[in-house]
């Protein structure tokens, strides 16, 4: 008897299946094309804002997402260096072919885990309780725990200005049958939708006319492993162009041809990631947007347009394109396209991912409203470890929102639902300053090593690297820096405020600018330790006083998610609380009261009212 099945190697799927089969579980991955696993159908890239510190947080309990972007890429960049450390994120422009063979490389090497390239058709299960799969050619498999993960195939359907094609992304074949399956369990489905721009013939654009959109070289990398980057003679560059008002006259002029203002388009899509004419109706007084130019991949001659997808008609797309700076002559390889697919209302699902209504059934990736690789690989992660540990009767793994991303994005979604693609931003998450990109080890790697998924050799490391900062952080707030004459003229040369009185080098790194290697320097030390270990002793001793505030916003927060509600907890017996929040609480069942306060309709006075009914009736 298989263990797990895995319905979709996607980005979701992937994770789901290796972590399943890594922890010991008899696992199959059913997927439609073994040549698209964990394709990017969308930008070329891995992480960014938020999405980067994702893939940290992947990387650090034993997923896989970080060690493939780190082996693909093209080109790495440190975004916001200037800003705060909260807010760095790593970006990798990825090769998206290499990703994909890579990937499919790591299923086929792992144990535990067999490949079956068919598309799933249906599920089965018994009162209540899911028992398998059943594939298109009519076979069945059974399982004792199935992990769903069919991204924007459900049903999906393709929209180009009036035309309608009924396929999934990049020409595949669209998957049939389970969402209306998943409504005949009782789910509640939605339309959602998203869009891709067009992709360029490399040799057709005149890059003389672009600014150059330079990496940062290959010195950052996602995973904690620094083995697995990969350093190319030369990344492969990005450029840069604006568009202009002759393009926004193009579009404008258009406007009803577009699948999306035509009235094609049924589904919802991502407001933080919308269509190029979405763009100009709703920022209309924008004079110019910017669009990147990115490279796909070494074995494809074509460019990503990022920025500039659209639903418009193929001849309005070339119009388009025309009007771009140094694309005059420009031929379209791929036209943009919207694409509309079904997914499931994740409020339908516990922490866990399980779903509430089919008992052993979970549910991962876009089909659960998110959009994203990075949320995808994340949900994934969990599900595949949640479901290998309740068929070893253990706990689920559950990360708080003051612990991770993940933990937010979770949250957001089974407590808050959502109605469009769901994206991770920065600010979604209240602890942003607690879950950065630098100390993503520091929160999770213990839980990593717990599970039994995280390489040991990554915790030895992990460990070693705690042992050093915490002994250089005492080094440095025992060693003082005396206002000499000297120490004073160096430091106001290099434009540094003087020192009044003698001052530890910790309290001297608290100064924003002034960095570890140069507080050492000013008592003659040359630094030595390798920079993940400089930053982090900088970034605490910078930003101790908000990291201590967080923390005790997050210890107030960990008091209210520590008190439990049962998950059978029948509301319509609490008194005095609104019907939205009777009827919200009983949709949601919320497992702790940290959950109950954070579900849109359900006021302190309501949750003051649970409490008192669980005192009340010894429920507590
Ligand atoms: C056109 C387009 C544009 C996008 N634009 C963006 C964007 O701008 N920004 C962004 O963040 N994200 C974007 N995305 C979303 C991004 O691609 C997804 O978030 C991500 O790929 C989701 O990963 P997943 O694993 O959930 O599903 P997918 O990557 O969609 O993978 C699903 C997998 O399941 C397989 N499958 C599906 N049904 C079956 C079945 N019945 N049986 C067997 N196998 C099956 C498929 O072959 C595929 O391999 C876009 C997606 C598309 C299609």
């Amino acid at each position: 008897m298989i263990d797990i099945i895995v319905v979709g190697g996607g980005h979701a799927g992937c994770e789901a299946a290796l972590a399943a089969a890594r922890l010991g579980k008899q696992t199959l991955l059913i997927t439609g094309n073994f040549d698209m696993v964990a394709s990017m159908p969308c930008n070329p890239s891995i992480g960014g804002p938020a999405k980067g510190t994702l893939v940290r947080e992947i990387d650090t309990l034993g997923g896989e997402m970080a060690k493939v972007a780190d082996k693909t890429c093209l080109q790495m960049k440190m975004l916001n260096k200037s800003k705060g450390p909260a807010v760095w994120a790593l970006r990798a422009q990825s090769d998206k072919r290499l990703y994909s063979k890579t990937m499919l490389q790591t299923l086929k090497s792992t144990d535990n885990l067999d490949l079956l390239e068919i598309y799933a058709c249906d599920l089965l299960e018994t009162d209540g309780i899911i028992t398998g799969v059943r594939t298109k050619d009519k076979t069945v498999y059974h399982a004792k725990k199935v992990i769903l993960s069919t991204g924007t195939f459900m049903e999906a359907k393709v929209l180009i200005g009036h035309e309608v094609i009924h396929e999934g992304p990049d020409k595949q074949k669209p998957s049939h049958g389970i969402s209306a399956r998943l409504r005949a369990f009782g789910f509640k489905t939605m339309r959602l939708k998203t869009g891709t721009p067009p992709r360029i013939k490399t040799e057709s654009v005149d890059f003389s006319k672009m600014k150059l959109s330079p990496g940062d070289g290959f010195i950052y990398h996602f995973s904690h492993d620094p083995t697995h980057l990969r350093v190319l003679d030369k990344e492969w560059p990005c450029y840069l162009i604006h568009t202009d008002q002759n393009t926004h006259e193009i579009v404008l002029d258009h406007l009803q041809d577009s699948a999306m203002y035509g009235g094609q388009v049924e589904g919802v899509g991502p407001r933080y990631c919308p269509s190029f004419e979405d763009k100009l109706v709703r920022f209309s007084d924008k004079k110019r947007h910017q669009l990147f130019i990115e490279p796909e991949s070494a074995e494809i001659d074509e460019l990503y347009l990022q920025g500039f997808s659209s639903s418009m008609p193929r001849d309005v797309q070339k119009d388009m394109v025309h009007s771009l700076p140094g694309f005059k002559n420009a031929v379209i390889a791929k036209y943009a396209y919207a694409i509309e697919y079904d997914a499931i209302d994740p409020r339908q699902l516990w922490p866990s991912l399980e779903s509430k209504i089919t008992e052993g059934l979970y549910l991962a990736g876009q089909v659960n409203g998110t959009s994203g690789y990075e949320e995808a690989a994340a949900q994934g992660l969990i599900a595949g470890i949640n479901a290998a540990r309740a068929l070893d009767k253990k706990e689920p793994l559950v990360l708080r929102r003051d612990e991770a991303y993940i933990g937010v994005l979770i949250d957001d979604l089974i407590t808050k639902g959502t109605k469009e693609p769901y994206r991770m931003l920065t600010s979604r998450a209240e602890f942003r300053l607690l879950l950065r990109h630098d100390n993503a080890d520091k929160r999770l790697m213990d839980k990593g090593h717990a599970i039994g998924l995280l390489e040991d050799h990554m915790y030895e490391a992990f460990k070693e690297k705690q042992t050093t900062i915490k002994a250089e952080t005492k080094r440095l707030k025992n060693t003082y820096v005396t206002p000499t004459e000297k120490v004073n003229a160096r430091l106001e040369n290099d434009g540094y405020a003087p020192l009044k009185k003698k001052t530890s080098l910790h309290g001297l790194l608290k100064r924003p600018k002034i960095a570890y290697s140069y507080a050492l320097r000013l008592i003659g030390e040359e630094p030595v330790l390798p920079d993940a270990i400089s930053e982090q002793i900088k970034i605490q001793a910078t930003y101790q006083g908000y990291i201590k505030k967080a923390l005790k916003n997050a210890k107030k927060m960990k008091k209210d998610e520590a008190i439990r509600l049962p998950a059978d907890l029948d509301y319509d017996k609490v008194d005095n609380i609104a019907n939205e929040a009777r009827q919200k609480l009983s949709e949601v069942r919320p497992l702790t009261i940290g959950q109950a306060m954070r579900i849109s309709g359900v006021n302190p006075s309501d949750v003051q009212m649970v409490l008192v009914h669980l005192k009340k009736n010894n429920l507590r």
